[in-house]
C-alpha cells in the first residue's frame, strides 16, 4: 500500500489516493470544527482517538451485517477504506431530542422520542447543510429512490445495533449522522462514526460525552471520547498492529 496524492481535505479528515484505484487513505486530523467551520481548534490526540474509535465501530457494524467502506487501520491516525462515490447527503437518526431539532421545532433538549426519527441534510457547508427531504434527493438526482430507501433503512439498522452496544456500556445514543457512497452496484456506509458525529450521554447522569463538549466549551473533549472508548472495551493507547500497518 503506497500513499499517493491528497484527493481532498475536509474539516476534520484528509483523503489520500493510494496505488490501488479502489482504495483511499483517511487521515484523521486533530482539527475540530463546529458551527459550519466557524469554531475551529486543534485538539491533541483527537485524530488518533477518532481513527481507532471509528475502526472499532465500523468493525462491529460489519460483524452485524452492515456493509461499510472500512478495510483496516494503517497507522495511529490513518485507515484504509474503499473509494466510494459519495452521495452528498447526511442521514441523521435521533432517539432523544437535542441540537438542531430543538431549535427548529421549539422542543426541549432531552425528550425521549416515541420512535426514532429520521432527517436528511444536504452536505453543503456554504448553505449550512440545509434539511432536505427524499423528493429533493430524487428530483435533483443526488440519489435514486432505491438508494434513498437503502440509506434510510441502513441508518435505522445502525441505530439499533449501536444503541444496544452503547447501552451495554451505560451510554445513551442520542443521535448520529451517517454518510453513504456507491461502490460498484453496492451502497456502503462511508465516512466515520466517532463522537464528532453523534451525541452520547451517560445513561445515569446524562453527562455529555461527545462533540457538544467542544461546541459548548465544556472542556475534557478528547478525554471524554477516550472514556467512551474504554467503556466500550477499546483501549486507544494500544498501538496499531494490523497487517496493513507493517
Ligand atoms: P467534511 O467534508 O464534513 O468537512 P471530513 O473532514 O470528515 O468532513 O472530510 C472527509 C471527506 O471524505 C468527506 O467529504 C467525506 O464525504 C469523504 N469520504 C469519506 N469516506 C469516503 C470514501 N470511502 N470514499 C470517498 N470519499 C469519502
Ligand atoms: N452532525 C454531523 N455533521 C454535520 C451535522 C450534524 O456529524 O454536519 C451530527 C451531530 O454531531 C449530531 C447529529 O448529526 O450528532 C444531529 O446534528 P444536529 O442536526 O442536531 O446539528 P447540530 O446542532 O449538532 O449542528
Amino acid at each position: 500500500m503506497k500513499k499517493g496524492e491528497l484527493l481532498y481535505s475536509g474539516k476534520a479528515k484528509s483523503v489520500f489516493l493510494t496505488d490501488d484505484p479502489g482504495q483511499l487513505i483517511l487521515y484523521f486530523r486533530n482539527d475540530t470544527s463546529a458551527f459550519d467551520g466557524e469554531k475551529v481548534e486543534q485538539l491533541n490526540r483527537k485524530g488518533m482517538v477518532n481513527n481507532k474509535f471509528n475502526a472499532f465501530i465500523m468493525e462491529r457494524l460489519a460483524a452485524a451485517g452492515v456493509a461499510t467502506h472500512f478495510e483496516a487501520l494503517l497507522s495511529e491516525t490513518e485507515s484504509i477504506v474503499k473509494r466510494l462515490d459519495m452521495i452528498p447527503v447526511e442521514c441523521v437518526v435521533r432517539n432523544i431530542a437535542a441540537g438542531s431539532i430543538c431549535k427548529r421545532l421549539g422542543v426541549e433538549e432531552g425528550i425521549d422520542l416515541e420512535v426514532p426519527t429520521f432527517e436528511f441534510f444536504l452536505k453543503n457547508d456554504a448553505l449550512h447543510d440545509p434539511m432536505i427531504n427524499e423528493y429533493h434527493i430524487r428530483s435533483f438526482g443526488w440519489a435514486g429512490a432505491d438508494e434513498v430507501e437503502i440509506m434510510k433503512s441502513r441508518t435505522f439498522e445502525v441505530n439499533e445495533i449501536l444503541k444496544a452496544l452503547f447501552r451495554e456500556a451505560g451510554i445513551l445514543l442520542v443521535d448520529f449522522k451517517l454518510e453513504f457512497g456507491r461502490y460498484g452496484d453496492a451502497i456502503l456506509l462511508g465516512d466515520e462514526f466517532t463522537p464528532d458525529g453523534c451525541r452520547l450521554w451517560d445513561a445515569k447522569t446524562r453527562e455529555k460525552l461527545d462533540k457538544d463538549r467542544f461546541r459548548r466549551n465544556l472542556g475534557r473533549v478528547v478525554e471524554s471520547y477516550e472514556a467512551v472508548a474504554l467503556r466500550l472495551g477499546l483501549d486507544v493507547d494500544l498501538p496499531v498492529t494490523s497487517a496493513a500497518a507493517q
